[in-house]
């Protein structure tokens, strides 16, 4: 009998979430670029990667606090964000006004790679949660 042959490694479909949560990009953080509100802080934080990743502008504008709300998004043509960790959460569920999440978000640049580690602070506005600043970022 012959030897099954190992099937290969799953590729990675381009409808995984970029967020890195095991699930569809149209069933994770697409519904909330869809219009969907984001639940909770660390939703909107994971929402507001995938945006990168895809470069849904209009997303990422209407999810920034209006006082700290950038003109445009200037997206890197060079620069793809490849793998968001969640390293830590405080408050930003259904029940905070406020929340913070700290991360690391992982990029590829000109044939290198790089992450950058921030804690972001969100808060509700309009009852929705929205990206506030950065409390710090290296
Ligand atoms: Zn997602």
């Amino acid at each position: 009998m012959a030897r099954r042959t190992p099937r290969p490694a799953r590729p990675q479909a381009p409808k995984d979430c970029p967020c890195g949560l095991p699930a569809p990009y149209a069933e994770c953080c697409g519904r909330y670029h869809a219009g969907q509100a984001a639940p909770t802080a660390e939703a909107l934080m994971r929402s507001r990667f995938s945006a990168f990743a895809v470069q849904d502008e209009p997303y990422l504008l209407r999810t920034w606090h209006p006082d700290h709300r950038p003109a445009a998004v200037d997206f890197d043509p060079g620069m793809r964000w490849t793998r968001l960790e969640i390293l830590d959460t405080k408050d930003g569920s259904a029940f905070h006004t406020a929340g913070e999440v700290a991360f690391r978000a992982h990029y590829t640049e000109g044939g290198g790679e790089g992450s950058l580690h921030e804690r972001s602070r969100f808060v509700r506005y309009e009852g929705a949660w929205v990206y506030l600043d950065a409390v710090f970022t290296e």
